[in-house]
């Protein structure tokens, strides 16, 4: 059995247990998971009587060679809403089927299940959350391969990018020597916008790399990703050039200890929302709380953010399998930011640490 066909089979022991004679998935990075197809344009029926992926035709040789002899594969037109209806009503005649309502609009609900109307097989459409995500969450060991990859990719590109010196290049140059970086040794992509955020601009979360020419005594946040077999890494090093101003040197020393006692606290057992508090419990204990107003971390794998989230809400109890950031940040607006990201897997004695790249040793006690 191929590993889709077993991810297939989990999901149909899911479905018969929510009582439900089919899942529509839509997310296509969920098509991916539970099929192997890679492309933009596809929907997958999976129920206990019938599996499909339909997409179109220029996707029509690479689905053959991704998708498993398994599940019967349609290539339509474009608008694949005639198939799907078409796909249903032969594979939950009379039946409940759900729909991925965290990725369907209103409007798409409406269009889709009003073509399911059409086929007049009497089928129940209903919403569904989480379902193909609960699955993803446990990563199998060719996952885990791939984010690994993923994560030396990173630490190669930014070794290459600091060896040649930050002060006097513009964020938006370094940005582009990293992602440059990352397709020379062989990554499919970066797996979000690299963010490179000198001096004031740290303070900004998610900056966008700009024209702004990089200092002497600031620092810079540099958070990038890499993309292997599909697998995403996430990585965030916050680099002085020179030294600092006593705020940002305390913010850098503090947000260092914060993220060491998170990592430290990994373990299965260990909610989400308990892990964040490691970090933000420390950040708040000198005062600087509010500084640090996202997460402490989410999961990553075929997508860049996706559960568990790591953060005051996050529900899900950590497990073995489990791959998730953990970045705390600190901002201190006009003057600059820090934040250290890290990416890990759970195992089953606490964390096993992907992100390699030397962190800045700053110690704020001299000044
Ligand atoms: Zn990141
Ligand atoms: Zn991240």
């Amino acid at each position: 059995m191929s590993v889709f066909a077993e991810r297939r089979a989990r999901l149909r022991a899911l479905l018969a247990e929510g009582e439900l004679s089919a899942l529509v998935i839509s997310h296509l990075p969920n098509v991916r998971y539970l099929t192997g197809y890679v492309g933009s344009n596809a929907i997958a029926v999976i129920g206990p009587d019938g599996e499909r992926v339909l997409t179109d035709s220029r996707y029509a040789v690479s689905a053959r060679e991704q998708v498993d002899d398994e599940v019967d594969l349609v290539i339509g037109p474009g608008d694949l809403t005639a198939d799907l209806a078409r796909a249903v009503a032969a594979i939950a005649p009379g039946g409940r089927v759900g729909l991925e309502a965290a990725y369907t609009s209103m409007a798409r609900g409406a269009q889709l299940t009003a073509r399911i109307a059409e086929a007049d097989a009497g089928i129940e459409v209903t919403p569904e959350v989480g379902r193909v995500e609960g699955l993803r969450l446990i990563k199998d060991e060719d996952e885990i391969g791939a984010i690994v990859r993923a994560a030396d990719m990173v630490d190669v590109a930014l070794a290459e990018v600091l060896a040649e010196g930050l002060v006097g290049r513009a964020e938006r140059d370094v940005a582009f020597a990293l992602q440059a970086g990352l397709f020379r040794i062989g990554a499919e992509g970066p797996s979000f916008e690299i963010i490179v955020a000198a001096g004031p601009n740290g303070a900004k979360p998610h900056a966008v790399p700009g024209s702004r020419v990089i200092g002497e005594g600031e620092l810079v946040v540099i958070d990038l990703g890499a993309i292997a077999d599909g697998y995403c890494s996430d990585m965030t090093r916050t680099v002085p050039t020179g030294q600092l101003p006593e705020a940002l040197a305390r913010a850098y020393d503090l947000c260092a200890q914060a993220q060491r006692a998170a990592l430290d606290a990994v373990h299965p057992g260990v909610t989400c929302a308990e892990l964040d508090a490691v970090a933000r419990d420390l950040i708040g204990a000198a005062g600087l709380g509010d500084a640090f107003g996202h997460g402490l971390g989410h999961g990553v794998g075929l997508e860049i953010h996706e559960a568990p989230r790591v953060s005051r809400e996050g529900t899900e109890t950590l497990r073995p399998g489990m791959v998730v950031t953990i970045e705390p940040g600190i901002y201190l607006e006009g003057l600059g930011g820090v934040r250290i990201e890290d990416l890990v897997v759970v195992t089953d004695d606490g964390a096993r640490v992907l992100s390699h790249s030397p962190k800045a040793a700053i110690s704020s006690t001299t000044v």
